[in-house]
């Protein structure tokens, strides 16, 4: 499949903002600091046989901070550092506190799988990383065990915790719904919801790599029916929560916490994404769904502000309209490569 060539639309472009073809603003961008990762989870990483990059392929903290600044140049504000799982990036934190003296980007996040927290937690803090986002698929170790292919769940809940007394509650949770596997746990989750103060975010399976398969066997649940279902069960109440993503967020009366739903598939939000993603070998994505990209290592490395910019701007110029998962098209590369 080839993506949609949509013509440009008219778009008020604020001054300086990179703007895609469709007029869609660049704000936001997703950066991969590694494609490794210590947990194989069935949608995203094939149990083995992983090929990984050579170190040299991957770009350096120094490399990164160059490209956030360009960014934050065209108008890209936040920035958020994934994987692979970017808590195996060594020393990490000290990436985070380069963005944050060398860069002038608003809003830091970290989206990990919160196993290695506890020897990185406090000095995130001290970096200054503003949020983090933890995914966790079940809170039954046998299913965590099933759908992460790592008997770690206990491990995990400890990087929470860890994470928690850093300072960086209210923790979002992201947990991938999947039929047969933890589908029938939805009501657990809002029971936490109740209970403690957590954002837990109900994802639909999307068939991008690893999660293509299992899409095709019908694992895929629509997020949006699970939502009409828990607020005629719950009576839940819409309720405003500060994020860049997707996500809408309801709430149980009188809980503690939330609930977020991402529903990609069943009400597409392509329309209002904002987002581009810079790979672990600089390569600039506009869309998670489809194969383009723009590569830019050789401008980062080479420290040229002008073909890097051009890089950026070519990417938005690209940026398909949405995807059409909907009607079949599947994402041959993986989630852990993209940045997800
Ligand atoms: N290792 C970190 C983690 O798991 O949070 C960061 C990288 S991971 C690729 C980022 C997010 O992508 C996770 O929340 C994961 O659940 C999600 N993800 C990966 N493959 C997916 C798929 N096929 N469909 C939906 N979400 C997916
Ligand atoms: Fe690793 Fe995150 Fe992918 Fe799971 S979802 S295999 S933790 S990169």
């Amino acid at each position: 499949m080839t993506p949609p060539t949509t013509p440009p639309t008219s778009g008020a472009a604020g001054e300086g903002t990179l703007r895609d073809r469709c007029g869609r603003p660049v704000t936001y961008l997703r950066i991969s600091v590694t494609d490794r990762c210590n947990l194989r989870c069935r949608y995203c990483m094939p149990a083995e046989g992983v090929e990984l990059l050579d170190r040299d392929e991957v770009l350096e903290f120094e490399d990164i901070v160059f490209a956030v600044q360009t960014a934050n140049e065209l108008g890209i504000e936040r920035v958020r550092i994934t994987g692979g799982e970017p808590l195996l990036r060594r020393s990490v934190d000290q990436l985070i506190a380069m963005l944050r003296s060398e860069t002038d980007t608003r809003e830091i996040a970290m989206t990990t799988n919160a196993l290695l927290m506890k020897n990185y937690a406090e000095a995130l803090a001290k970096a200054g990383l503003d949020r983090i986002n933890v995914s966790i698929d079940s809170l039954r170790p046998d299913v965590f065990d099933q759908l992460t292919r790592r008997p770690l769940f206990e491990q995990t809940m400890r990087g929470v915790a860890h994470a928690e007394d850093a300072g960086f509650g209210p923790i979002k949770v992201n947990t991938v719904l999947i039929k047969g596997y933890n589908d029938d746990e939805v009501d657990a989750w809002v029971r936490m919801s109740i209970e403690r103060d957590i954002a837990v975010r109900f994802l639909e399976l999307m068939p991008i790599g690893e999660g293509a398969p299992l899409a095709a066997e019908g694992r895929y649940v629509n997020v949006s029916d699970v939502r009409v279902k828990l607020a005629e069960e719950y009576g839940l109440e819409r309720v405003d929560v500060h994020g860049n993503g997707p996500a809408r967020y309801w709430r149980v009366p009188g809980a503690k916490g939330v609930l977020g739903f991402i529903t990609p598939i069943s009400e597409r939000y392509c329309n209002t994404c904002t987002r581009m993603r810079l790979t672990s070998t600089g390569e600039l994505r506009p869309c998670l769904a489809w194969d383009v990209h723009v590569g830019v290592r050789d401008a980062i490395r080479g420290r040229d502000r002008d073909a890097l910019r051009e890089g950026f701007t070519r990417a938005a110029e690209i940026k398909p309209e949405g995807h059409h998962w909907n009607v079949g098209q599947v994402t041959r590369v993986g989630m852990s490569t993209l940045g997800g």
